[in-house]
C-alpha cells in the first residue's frame, strides 16, 4: 500500500512517520522520490471520522440507562448509552444490597 505517489514520475513512496514525520497538518515536508531522486514537497491532510447518532435524551426525551459492567455489583452505575452521562444505582437497587462487601 503506498501513501503517496512522486509528483515526478508517478512512483508509489511509503512515508515513514518516524519522529513525527507527515504527521502534522500544515507542516510542509521535503521528501525524496526513491525512483527519480526529485525532491518533492510532501503535505499531510488528516482526516477527522465523526459519528451521529440520535440522542432523544438531548431533545427533551429519555435517557436509555444502561448498568455500567462494574465488579463489585454495588459499584456499578447506570449509563446512558446516547449522552454518555452516568449516575448511580436508585436506592434499594439489589446490587446494593449485594453480599460482597
Ligand atoms: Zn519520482
Ligand atoms: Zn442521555
Amino acid at each position: 500500500m503506498s501513501d503517496v505517489e512522486c509528483p515526478y514520475c508517478g512512483h508509489d513512496q511509503e512515508v515513514c512517520n518516524d519522529d513525527g514525520f507527515g504527521c502534522s497538518e500544515d507542516v510542509v515536508e521535503e521528501m525524496q522520490c526513491v525512483q527519480c531522486d526529485k525532491y518533492f514537497a510532501l503535505t499531510t491532510s488528516i482526516l477527522f471520522l465523526y459519528g451521529a447518532v440520535k440522542a432523544p435524551c438531548m431533545n427533551d426525551g429519555e435517557h436509555a440507562w444502561r448498568e455500567t459492567n462494574t465488579t463489585p455489583k454495588r459499584c456499578t452505575k447506570l449509563r446512558c448509552e446516547y449522552c454518555d452521562e452516568t449516575r448511580p444505582l436508585p436506592e434499594g437497587h439489589p446490587y446494593l444490597e449485594g453480599e460482597d462487601s
